[in-house]
């Protein structure tokens, strides 16, 4: 839609073009959202899409990922055959409830700062130990995991004037085993339930809790839990904070995430 209080927009090309941050302003990664619905407080947009950002980089290190990059982008990277937990990338970009048009032009960093449960860029960086590069204001730079960054729908550790550059995937969290299950009250609806589980070569088990809870959770353990273990430790810390909106009441999405955790736990629970 038009956004009509808009009087500036900004298409910087380096971070020496950006201009001072003042009330009003939002960074533009895909426009997917921005352009959804009215934004009456905004007056200028900085474009991000003009920095020229690499939107995909592979190294010894692991992945980094420009938060410029596309859904469309990501789903096609040809990851080295060692990193073992790549398929769980197209499995949380189908994720999305994402028109031809949403697939081709959002970007990962515009779904983790809209920060919503649903979210299937949080669910994918939060389990693959991602963390953020920030860019502030002020020239500096500080870094801060994916997991601790989203605290819940519209809410994260942003703060004004702040831009997401770049999301790491470390090498480690790559060569994991994965298992993935997700829920939709519709066959393309938004996600009510996003539950991975990773299991590295030590045999340490993690379970990341996604889309069924406002922001995600993590339960780590050195070997497998019983699976009576690892759902009475997702019910007593999650309690009452089962996530309810019109894609899902709190008790359903609170018994596919515990029927998801058990299966998962199966999957990858025998020899690490
Ligand atoms: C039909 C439809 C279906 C959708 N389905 C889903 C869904 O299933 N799951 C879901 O999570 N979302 C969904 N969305 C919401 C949204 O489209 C996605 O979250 C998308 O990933 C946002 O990315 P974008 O690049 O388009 O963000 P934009 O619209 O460009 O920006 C979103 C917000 O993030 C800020 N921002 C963007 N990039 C940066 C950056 N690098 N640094 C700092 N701030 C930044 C913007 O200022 C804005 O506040 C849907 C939207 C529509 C219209």
């Amino acid at each position: 839609m038009d956004l009509n209080t808009i009087t500036d927009i900004v298409r910087p090309s380096g971070r020496d073009e950006l201009p001072a941050w003042r009330q009003g302003d939002a960074f533009v990664g895909g426009g997917t959202w921005l352009f959804s619905e009215p934004q009456n407080k905004l007056t200028r947009l900085i474009d991000l899409s003009t920095l020229g950002w690499e939107p995909l980089r592979v190294s010894d290190q692991g992945l980094e990922i420009a938060a410029t990059c596309t859904i469309a982008q990501l789903d096609g990277l040809a990851a080295p055959p060692s990193w073992i937990a790549a398929p769980l990338i197209g499995q949380c970009c189908r994720a999305f409830l994402a028109s031809f048009k949403i697939w081709n032009v959002a970007t990962v960093g515009g779904n983790l700062c809209m920060s919503l449960p649903a979210g299937p860029m949080i669910s994918l960086t939060t389990a693959l130990d991602g963390d953020l590069r920030l860019w502030a204001p002020d020239g500096g730079e500080r870094r801060i995991a994916v997991a601790d960054f989203v605290k819940g729908p519209l809410s994260n550790e942003l703060r004004p004037g702040e831009i997401v550059r770049a999301i790491h995937l470390p090498r480690a969290a790559l060569t994991r085993r994965t298992a993935f299950r997700q829920i939709s009250l519709q066959k393309f609806g938004r996600s009510a339930a996003l539950i991975i589980g990773t299991r590295d070569a030590s045999g340490a088990f993690v379970l990341t809790v996604t889309a069924s809870t406002p922001q995600p959770y993590q339960f780590r353990f050195d070997a497998p839990p019983s699976a009576d273990d690892l759902t009475s430790q997702i019910d007593a810390t999650i309690a009452g904070n089962w996530y309810d909106d019109i894609h899902g009441l709190p008790a359903w999405r609170r018994a596919m995430t515990l029927h998801f955790a058990r299966e998962i736990r199966d999957e990858l629970g025998d020899a690490p």
